[in-house]
């Protein structure tokens, strides 16, 4: 099919995700024909380097060897089969994998098919634990302002992003939220770096008054991506164990998009040596191959199920995807090149070849601050650096930025005020040089140098 008739079609009749449609009359989409490595293939051959991971999927990169193989493997066995009452090895041989790499005595996996659904699953599995555990009052969930856990009504409801979810207020569960972390512009005028985490007074404040009728504490631990790659201090994470520790209640970790090494370490939590009740995991597993999500427990929350069937215990949740074998075999296989690869040690270099940008950003004069952990970091423009005061969302500065990328072949889709880099964990160390590169030119391009 050739460009012109394919985005006729696409305009007539496909609707994209989070986008002013009429924004394509001005940008059309850009039709992507292949990927490989870091690199995404338009139809007309121009190449872009991949910064976002495609969405903060893609893991090792496109059209990987390995990861091909494994899914051309299982698709000659069988692609789907039902879940309840059946198994499969690609599923049992991933929870396995899971339960031994995730923090603490996190053992159980509850399979769903995407983010959002694993969110949703995993507030129900702690609401029906307190029901079933002797705490019916626990009904509510604490969540913190800049919070993103997807689009569904729950995951909304516990979401803090203002720009998703206002309209939506009316009909969204109620629940408690709270401030978030946001060190840019810490209200504490401290540092991340050698604070305590004393914004954490916000939660412990609600938390004192209202344990009685709180299930649990559902965060995106110590990077708020949707925020802005708002990244916060480990002792945050601390505290919020204790805290949970003290007043009985779920600490939910939200590591969709943290989880997999993104931040350095497998996952956010092991910066701060703490583990959570309940995980949820998505994105990277599959290593942005396919949709799958899982939710990840310990046996205690298990054990509150676990009955003769006339107790009506069971955890009654499934979607018709559940354990799919295709993206279960491309999610084990991840986890076997993390292991056989060494991912998370080749990727050391490269966060400190990440974090050597500073400086150059922080020179441009509309930067207000670059920050990094692991292999994501983000620049936040500013009008004006003193008062840190944001570019009025009106003038989609983001978005030129991202625009002017886009002709120097990056994908640099920002967050309002904030261009990040979230690339693949593979990128080479020159291919993140030029994607700063681009970056730079661009931001120079828009605001000045
Ligand atoms: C993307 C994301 C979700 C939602 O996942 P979907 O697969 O898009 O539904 C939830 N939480 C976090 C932290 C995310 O980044």
């Amino acid at each position: 099919m050739n460009v012109e008739r394919l985005l006729q079609l696409d305009a007539d009749h496909v609707w994209h995700p989070c986008t002013q449609m009429k924004d394509h009359e001005e940008l059309p989409p850009i039709p992507i024909e292949r990927g490989d490595g870091v690199y995404l293939q338009d139809k007309n051959g121009k190449c872009y380097i991949d910064g976002v991971s495609s969405w903060w999927v893609n893991l090792l990169g496109h059209n990987h060897p390995r990861l091909n193989t494994a899914l051309i493997e299982q698709s000659r066995k069988i692609a789907h089969h039902i879940f309840a009452n059946f198994t499969n090895e690609p599923a049992v041989m991933l929870s396995a994998k899971l339960a031994a790499v995730t923090p603490g005595n996190l053992s159980k996996v509850f399979f769903t098919d995407n983010g959002s659904s694993a969110v949703e699953a995993a507030l129900k599995m702690s609401f029906q634990y307190w029901q079933q555990c002797g705490h019916p009052g626990k009904t509510k969930f604490l969540s913190l302002t800049g919070a993103y856990h997807g689009e569904t009504i729950g995951a909304l409801s516990v979401g803090g992003c203002d720009l998703y979810r206002q309209i939506y207020q009316p009909i969204l569960l109620q629940g408690f939220q709270v401030q978030g972390p946001d060190c840019y512009r810490c209200a504490e005028g401290k540092h991340r770096d050698t604070c305590q985490a004393e914004c954490f007074a916000h939660v412990e404040a609600i938390v004192r008054e209202h344990h009685e009728s709180i299930a649990g504490i559902i965060l995106e631990p110590l990077v708020q991506g949707a925020a802005g790659m708002r990244i916060y201090s480990p002792r945050y994470l601390q505290k919020l164990r204790s805290l949970c520790d003290t007043y009985k209640i779920h600490y939910i970790a939200d590591e969709i998009a943290v989880g997999f090494g993104r931040t350095g370490k497998m996952f956010a939590n092991d910066h701060a040596r703490v583990a959570p009740d309940i995980m949820c995991l998505s994105k990277g597993i599959t290593g942005g191959y396919l949709p799958l999500a899982v939710v990840v427990t310990h046996d205690e929350i298990y054990r509150a199920f676990y009955d003769e069937y006339t107790s009506l215990k069971a955890f009654l949740h499934s979607h018709s995807y559940t354990g799919n074998p295709l993206a279960c075999a491309v999610a084990v296989e991840v986890l076997t090149i993390f292991e056989e690869e060494k991912i998370l040690e080749e990727v050391q270099p490269k966060i400190d070849q990440l974090a050597s940008f500073k400086e150059r950003f922080e020179a441009l004069p509309c930067v207000g601050e670059f920050r990094q952990l692991g292999m994501i970091a983000a620049v936040e423009l500013v009008k004006d650096r003193e008062t840190r005061e944001g570019f009025p969302w009106e003038e989609r500065t983001g978005y030129r930025v991202f625009q002017e990328a886009l002709k120097a072949g990056a994908l640099l889709r920002p967050l309002g005020n904030v261009v990040y880099f979230f690339p693949p964990l593979t990128i080479k160390p020159n291919e993140l040089e030029t994607l700063a590169d681009i970056a730079c030119e661009s931001i120079g391009k828009v605001l000045g140098k």
